[in-house]
């Protein structure tokens, strides 16, 4: 190990004796060597499948032929780790949390050998007022960690949330895609003409939003319109 190696592992090790710092979803104390989630959690959570991508491609948003491609690492479940960890960082102000999972989405990217040749990551807005509320926009941090890995700029400023959309649990995918239609707007039109964008969301449920807010984007000169999520869910 180099000398800044050391130093490094003996700074993370007195700042864990100072303030010990704890796994979102299992409680336990994490390593020197773990960052943010344990790895006995991170390997609990469950794969998605290529062909459960695919699946959910063909679902979510081949017909509206908004997103050209999408991929999400892992399928969300409920009261599993990846749930609290995403809780954490949505509730407790984790936001090391939302960086550490972008960054292992930007991993499995480049695992997964996908190379969509994106010129700006935009993460899915939260309105004013929810963000008021929260303080924070959640998948802004998701968005920043993957932006490191894959080295492209990741921007909160380019759209903007219009509509307050209701709490979307107790909708129908109808009334959730109606409930979703001119919620955005572009703010600088200028910096997405011609370019390629991914748009970033914690979790991807019905497309919805994404489909949306990619339109949107197509519809203010972007080129080409791709999505990714941490998880993908039903
Ligand atoms: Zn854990």
């Amino acid at each position: 190990m180099t000398t800044f190696g050391v130093m490094k592992d003996f700074s993370i090790q007195l700042a864990d004796y100072i303030l010990p710092r704890f796994c979102p979803s299992c409680k336990n104390k994490l390593t020197v060597k773990e960052d943010t989630i344990c790895e006995s959690c991170i390997s609990k959570i469950q794969i998605a499948s290529t062909e459960r991508l695919q699946r959910e491609f063909e679902r979510k948003f081949q017909n509206k032929n908004i997103i050209t491609d999408f991929y999400s690492p892992f399928v969300f479940e409920k009261d599993k780790e990846l749930q609290h960890a995403i809780h954490s960082l949505k509730y407790q102000n984790k936001f090391r949390v939302g960086v550490f999972l972008g960054k292992l989405l930007g991993m499995q990217l480049i695992k997964s050998k996908i190379d969509w040749k994106m010129d700006l990551i935009i993460p899915i807005p939260l309105h004013q007022l929810k963000k008021a509320e929260r303080g924070y926009n959640q998948s802004f941090y998701i968005a920043k960690g993957l932006g490191k890995i894959l080295n492209i700029t990741a921007s909160d400023r380019i759209v903007k949330r219009r509509k307050y959309t209701e709490s979307q649990t107790t909708m129908t995918l109808v009334e959730r895609q109606e409930n979703v239609s001119d919620a955005f707007n572009i703010r600088n039109k200028k910096i997405i003409n011609g370019k390629v964008i991914l748009l970033i969301d914690d979790v991807i449920t019905t497309g919805a939003t994404i489909s949306e807010c990619g339109k949107i984007l197509l519809d203010s000169g972007a080129n080409k319109i791709f999505a990714a999520s941490i998880a993908i869910a039903d």
